[in-house]
């Protein structure tokens, strides 16, 4: 049976993010319990081939919590989701054609753009490429189905991707500029475990930032649309900011979630 593992849970900075003295950062400055790395989700197959959705900064302790690794799903372009692409490369693991899954924009980014470019040149990794809503059988009993989202796309295409296994589906979209009602319905329609972008709790935590300028749906009007939708899907928030209140279990803003949702937890596993 195929299974899904959390890798990482927090936005594309981790936390604590460097030089930053916010009370989070601070507070896991000082208890590497607190520490948390960038959001990422494991697939391991029943043949045990391990593939990773996203390569973040933190691949190299991602990473060794899978068996062999497989290939490689990618979201998007942004800092944490490419960047530990570095890591395959001579001067690190060196994979040898590596299957890397990503959409014809960010096909053209990487190809286009070193030092991406010559870990495809160099035959590190091998590009296919996604097709909005046409499901990659990535082993016996797991596939993924890419479904496009809307997120700032300065260098390439944004999915989420749904994955399913022999008796249980999940969907993982750690970045979306917003759900609406339609959209988030449609994203829940058929899963069983979603982990939702929950990179911010509310705008009252951006003090020095404009959120039109980082568009991220709001935990809290995320939880008014679930109210709503009831979906059956048990919720998971995902790629939190280091700004996020939730990052504190005992906050008033996490006893919001309620029995509704809860914050993603890394090491956690699911059978699917
Ligand atoms: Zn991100
Ligand atoms: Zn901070
Ligand atoms: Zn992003």
């Amino acid at each position: 049976m195929s299974e899904a593992i959390v890798l990482g849970t927090a936005q594309d900075g981790g936390l604590p993010q460097p030089c930053c003295e916010c009370r989070n950062c601070s507070t896991a400055r000082g208890d590497t319990s607190r520490h948390r790395l960038v959001s990422c989700l494991g697939l391991i197959s029943g043949n045990g081939r391990g593939f990773l959705i996203d390569a973040t900064p933190d691949l190299r302790e991602q990473v060794t919590q899978l068996p062999k690794l497989s290939g490689i799903l990618l979201t998007h372009a942004h800092m944490g989701h490419v960047a530990g692409l570095l890591w395959l490369g001579r001067e690190a693991m060196a994979v040898r054609e590596l299957p890397l899954w990503v959409g014809p924009r960010m096909f053209e980014h990487l190809s286009g753009n070193e030092p991406w470019a010559s870990l495809i040149r160099d035959r590190y990794l091998m590009p296919r490429i996604l097709r909005p809503d046409e499901p990659v059988e990535l082993d016996d009993g797991l596939t993924v189905i890419p479904v496009p989202v809307k997120h700032r796309a300065e260098w390439s295409e944004t999915f989420a991707f749904k994955v399913a296994g022999e008796s249980r589906a999940l969907l993982w979209v750690p970045d979306i500029d917003a759900f609406g009602t339609n959209s988030l319905s449609n994203l829940l329609f058929g899963v069983d475990v979603a982990f939702l972008d929950g990179t911010f709790y509310s705008g009252a935590e951006l003090r020095n930032r404009d959120l039109a300028e980082i568009p991220h749906p709001l935990v809290a009007d995320t939880l008014v649309l679930l109210e709503a939708l009831k979906p059956k899907a048990e919720i998971n928030f995902v790629h939190l900011n280091h700004t996020n209140p939730l990052w504190v279990p005992d906050s008033p803003e996490a006893k919001t979630l309620g029995e509704r949702a809860q914050v993603a937890q890394a090491g956690v596993h699911f059978q699917l």
